[in-house]
């Protein structure tokens, strides 16, 4: 038995046979060939293009049904990269000035874009490196003739491959493949979001032999713990497959509990919401019977974009997801910029601090022409649905204060231009310790509260979030933090307003029935982790587990 250790990208245990994706284009060599007729050549490359954009539509149009819009969006991302500027001008640059063969220029330019983006800082960024050599790859199987192949199999495999391409993920027909383990890709690429969305155990970053070895052997998949089994031994197989077991029975189980009320067995209800970052994941929120989206981070429209988003930009994003969630409530977040979260066009002063510096709120107070055009989108999507604001970063009353003054400065404006809106409800993050410390005062200022046990806990532990050194000093069960959190419920609750958790920690289902024991009234969480955190809820007797709940 050989086992190999790799980064779990989905949980849960796959047992199957091995196959060694070899794809048709594996060790190509593209000859560099010199032309007469460059002009031709571009012209070739042109129609080829075109072949890859329309080759790329058909597989937005299957992804779609098959995984969601959310997940179909890379393709989309494909024909735009595909189409990029830079990109058709470097590949036709290099066919006129060196008057060499298109999938020449082609394998050039993939490499020169893959490296770029793969030495930026950005994690994000990083991930596109695969998506360039992806595009080009089909650009190059279009150059040579050939269909770029999927995966042919018959019966269910494990897929082991130094690194899948998003549109080789999708095109494999999904009852045959039981997972993937990969040598390469990133947590964020689009590859593993899929396996994530496909519900298949996988794991990247596991250091397997880079040939064929492992073609046809029996391996198990512990996307759990991140282990790779190949020849498994019986002890090991026959753990694994009770383990696989077990899995099914709670997946089964937890669908069932669509559909059912969030209450407790002594009768507590809470509020089970979603965090999104993008409009495109609204099908997965749904998917997931959220009750709502407790969290939209609104930032990322602006790291989407090379420019300040337009209000029209804007109310293009919020309005469709208002209208989606009906009458559920969608709460979102005002521009959390600054810290890890950089937009160039920001211009903003290198600091010493950035955590500590300026953002989210505090670029919002002082550039109020950036924050009225994002809230004259927000109020004029309040029309269309149960939206809710929700500001970031507070630490004071008169922070409150002067944001209500913009706020009533934007609600004339529109008023004077006849412009409709709707009456949100406003909130603060609670994600720092001073606004915890007067959370009673603030309370009289706003119409709820949402915990941002991220920011809270690297604030109130002094330690960087981002700094992974530190991860076995950040310690989110600390007990600092949890008797912040008891006291922004406690403070809500005698100002008649609904507390709720939007960090990491309202997922975090250890603490589900202390949030409830608090009083915690909701729980921002991904989308998948709504249904297992409803399974507590509703195997929870509040009463009971406080006779014997521990102290914090
Ligand atoms: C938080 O700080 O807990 C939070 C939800 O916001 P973000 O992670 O976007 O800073
Ligand atoms: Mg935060």
């Amino acid at each position: 038995m050989q086992v190999y250790s790799g980064k779990s990208v989905f949980g849960g245990v796959a047992i199957g046979k091995i196959q060694v994706y070899a794809r048709e284009d594996d060790g190509r060599q593209v000859k560099r060939i010199r032309v007469e007729d460059a002009e031709a050549e571009v012209i070739r490359c042109r129609e080829a293009t075109k072949e890859a954009m329309a080759q790329l539509g058909r597989l937005y149009e299957k992804a779609l049904q098959e995984v969601g819009e959310a997940n179909a969006a890379i393709f989309e991302i494909h024909q735009m990269m595909l189409e990029d500027g830079d990109y058709q001008e470097s590949i036709e640059n290099i066919i006129r000035t060196q008057s060499v063969n298109a999938e020449y220029a082609v394998a050039q330019t993939a490499d020169n874009f893959s490296q770029m983006f793969a030495s930026m800082e950005d994690d994000y960024m990083r991930g596109r490196a695969a998506d360039v050599k992806d595009i080009s790859g089909r650009l190059l199987t279009i150059l040579q003739g050939g269909e770029k192949t999927g995966i042919h199999t018959q019966e269910p495999v494990i897929i082991v491959a130094d690194d899948l391409a998003p549109s080789e993920t999708v095109q494999l027909d999904k009852d045959k493949v039981l997972s993937f383990v990969t040598i390469h890709g990133s947590s964020n690429s689009h590859t593993a979001i899929l396996a994530r969305t496909m519900g298949i155990p996988s794991l990247i970053g596991t250091a397997l032999p880079p040939d064929e070895t492992l073609d046809g052997k029996l391996g198990i998949v512990d996307g759990t713990n991140g282990l790779f089994y190949v020849d498994p031994d019986e002890e090991t197989y026959a753990r694994l497959q009770q383990a696989q077991r077990e899995e099914a029975e709670k997946r089964q189980l937890l669908q069932t509990l669509k559909g059912r009320e969030n209450i407790t067995l002594d009768g507590q209800k809470i509020m089970l919401y979603a965090n999104i970052g993008n409009s495109k994941d609204l099908a997965v929120v749904l998917q997931n019977d959220a009750g709502g989206i407790g969290l939209f981070r609104s930032e990322f429209i602006y790291l989407e974009s090379d420019h300040y988003p337009t209000e029209e930009e804007q109310f293009r994003v919020y309005k469709p997801v208002a209208e989606t969630m009906g009458q559920k409530r969608v709460i979102i977040r005002t521009l959390d910029i600054g810290a890890d979260k950089q937009c160039d066009y920001f211009e903003m002063a290198k600091e010493e601090n950035p955590a500590l510096g300026c953002r989210a709120i505090r670029i919002c107070l002082t550039r109020p022409e950036i924050f009225k055009t994002q809230l004259r989108a927000l109020f004029r999507a309040s029309a269309y649905g149960k939206l809710a604001i929700m500001y970031p970063m507070i630490t004071s009353v008169g922070e409150v204060r002067r944001i209500r003054e913009i706020v009533e400065e934007v609600k004339r404006e529109l008023d004077s231009q006849g412009i409709q809106y709707g009456n949100p409800e406003q909130g603060i993050m609670i994600e720092t310790p001073a606004a915890a410390i007067i959370s009673d005062q603030l309370a009289g200022e706003v119409d709820f509260f949402s915990i941002g046990t991220n920011d809270l806990t690297q604030y109130l532990l002094a330690i960087d979030r981002q700094n992974t050194a530190l991860d076995e000093f950040y310690d989110p069960h600390h007990p600092a933090v949890l008797r912040m959190i008891s006291l922004v419920v406690e403070n809500a609750h005698k100002a008649g307003i609904w507390a709720g958790i939007c960090g990491e920690l309202g997922a975090d289902t250890e603490l589900t029935r202390e949030f409830l024991a608090m009083g915690v009234d909701e729980l921002s969480v991904s989308p998948g982790k709504i249904l297992p955190i409803r399974k507590i809820v509703l195997e929870t007797d509040v009463a009971e587990y406080k006779k014997n709940r521990p102290g914090i």
